[in-house]
């Protein structure tokens, strides 16, 4: 890789955790990962918001590891730090090779999904990609926890931003991402997408591009849904369509946790019409089918809403 892309994991501070550790001679971070790019799994994912999916499918590569530790996560399988994980090591130009795999196989953009702590392999990837024939919309799908630096160096690549605002509470943060630091990162994070990326969110046949806002609603702390939307219909509305979320699955054996009820998605239904938030996406509640994807599989999904990259599989050992 080229010299200006490996200091990023050199005293690595692509997020806001600021590791400072060598992930190049190995050393690991808090997202558990060398400078060895690692991918759980890669193929046509359609349970994404209607503009991602389109078609065919959205061009999903789930990356393994993760900055952020949220107590509820759906992946914790590849996300966790430590322990073997359901990935497989991808060179830069293997990478390249299956991003066109995943275009051939009619993918309607290239749908990287937490790239935060990879940022410069998949910038090296990328450039591959170009070169070889890319040509469909990149989609940066990720908590939002990167560093400005990381975003800097990313950001020319990208043509969407699928990014999660999950609450701006700090005891909320500490309690479901693991972390109070989330919430002093997030609003630094936006003011620098929005100063950066003023055009509000576009989606035609040429064109797929800005920012779309994903929050997930969790059980049990609606004042803090009220607090992110509030802050939305104020500061994000005019640059960022919303994407609301309601498919929260209690994670096995943490009693901690409640699934999200009609009495609480009636009142978020009800914030939005008040603070007259009208463009972008919200999930139905009758969607919320308690299923958590198995990445020890083949297809970690129900056989309907993937459908996995033959040549990502052949790579398997
Ligand atoms: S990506 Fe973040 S968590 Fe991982 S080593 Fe770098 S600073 Fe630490």
């Amino acid at each position: 890789m080229r010299e200006d892309l490996n200091k990023y994991y050199r005293l690595c501070r692509l997020c806001p955790n600021m590791c400072l550790v060598d992930r190049l001679s190995g050393q690991l971070g808090i997202c558990g990962e060398s400078d060895t790019m690692r991918i759980a799994w890669m193929g046509l994912h359609k349970g994404e918001e209607p503009p991602l999916t389109k078609e065919h499918g959205s061009g999903t590569i789930f990356f393994s590891g993760c900055p952020l530790h949220c107590r509820y996560c759906q992946n914790h399988q590849i996300s966790r730090a430590g322990g073997e994980k359901p990935a497989i090591a991808v060179s830069e130009q293997a990478l390249a090779r299956l991003m066109i795999d995943l275009q051939y196989k009619g993918a309607a953009n290239i749908n990287l999904v937490t790239g935060t702590h990879y940022i410069p392999s998949i910038i090296a990837a990328l450039e591959i990609a170009r070169s070889i024939g890319l040509s469909i919309p990149i989609v940066w799908n990720s908590s939002g926890y990167e560093s400005i630096e990381g975003l800097e160096a990313i950001d020319p690549f990208i043509d969407l931003y699928l990014i999660d605002a999950k609450t701006f509470d700090a005891k909320v943060a500490k309690d479901f991402c693991g972390t109070p630091r989330y919430v002093d990162h997030l609003d630094d994070m936006f003011s620098w997408l929005f100063s950066t990326h003023p055009v509000t969110y576009v989606d035609n046949h040429e064109n797929l591009n800005g920012i779309l806002i994903r929050h997930l609603l969790f059980p049990g702390t609606m004042d803090s849904t009220r607090q992110f939307l509030e802050w939305f219909a104020k500061r994000a509305k005019s640059h960022a369509w919303l994407s609301l979320m309601v498919q929260f699955v209690p994670p096995l054996q943490d009693h901690h946790f409640t699934e999200i009820t009609q009495a609480e998605y009636d009142e978020l239904l009800v914030i939005l019409e008040k603070l007259e938030i009208d463009e972008g996406f919200v999930q139905e509640l009758a969607d919320n089918i308690p299923w958590i994807p198995d990445f020890s599989r083949d297809n970690p999904f129900p056989a309907s809403f993937a459908d996995p990259l033959e040549q990502f599989i052949a790579m398997k050992p």
